[in-house]
């Protein structure tokens, strides 16, 4: 724990957890922030986070903040502050990687025992994913309800995860069904092979290249399309071969794309969706 002074009379106490509170000089006013956010925004000043802080914080001390400038740059408590960050910083990055370490070093002896095991997840809402889980433990199993307690999976990311096409493991599981549910989302999960992981992984790429080329052929097509309306005298206000009489003649598709573009944004705004 330390103790600073701005020149400004503002009293930081800067907690072993990297929480400093702040006091304000007149009214006694206290709020927080942690040490770690100081350092985040790299523009070498304390100024910066004044612009977060006062997000966190809210209204009433909002304006306090901006009026009296508490923590400008050009305060001596600055330097120290940031020196002081730059530490917390420094050691938290070394306990985040030290625990990385840790933690695949456990996954490591769960493969190893065989406890852990490769899935295929489907979820209701998110992206599908394969990723390595286990089963719960005896105690575990004692929190969940009895339909869940042999089905459900915990998760192991320190094997890693990777974003696959729904369609690909559709394809690899088959009629095969979901025998695994992991904790905490709407989803099916399947347990599967390091064959069918790998299967999957390559059919995911290819549907993926697909789904590009289309995406490809049917931009190519769409501007064959606009440059044959061009060629053709097409107008893009009234969205016909009007000859003009629609009064607002133009042969510029940006018309026509604005146009669409607004009305989406219209749409998006009103929750309609077709
Ligand atoms: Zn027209």
């Amino acid at each position: 724990m330390e103790t600073l002074t701005s020149a400004k009379g503002t009293v930081l106490t800067i907690n072993d957890n990297g929480w400093v509170s702040a006091q304000l000089p007149d009214s006694g006013d206290t709020f927080g922030f942690w040490l770690s956010d100081v350092v985040d925004r790299n523009d070498g000043k304390i100024h910066g986070w004044v612009e977060g802080a006062e997000k966190k914080i809210g209204k009433t001390i909002k304006g306090y903040v901006r009026e009296k400038a508490v923590f400008l740059a050009d305060d001596p408590i600055s330097d120290r502050l940031l020196e002081l960050a730059a530490q917390f910083k420094a050691a938290q990055t070394e306990e985040k990687a030290a625990e990385k370490k840790k933690e695949k070093e456990r996954f490591g002896r769960l493969v190893e025992s065989g406890v852990a095991f490769r899935t295929a997840e489907v979820p209701a809402q998110y992206d599908c994913e394969l990723m390595w889980a286990r089963r719960f433990t005896a105690e575990e199993k004692a929190q969940y309800t009895d339909w869940f307690k042999e089905l459900g999976v915990y998760s192991l990311p320190a094997g890693g995860r990777i974003k696959v096409e729904r369609e690909a493991i559709m394809q690899v599981v088959g009629n095969r069904p979901a025998d695994a549910q992991f904790n905490g989302c709407t989803n099916e999960a399947w347990t599967i092979t390091e064959d069918e992981w790998n299967s999957i992984v390559r059919l995911s790429g290819e549907i993926r290249a697909e789904k590009e080329a289309r995406r490809k052929r049917n931009e190519a097509a769409e501007a064959a399309d606009i440059q044959a309306k061009i060629a053709s005298g097409f107008c893009f206000n009234c969205e016909s071969w009007c000859h003009g009489d629609c009064g607002n003649y133009s042969s510029d598709p940006n018309v026509l794309a604005v146009r669409n573009f607004k009305r989406a944004v219209t749409e998006q705004n009103y929750g309609i969706e077709d």
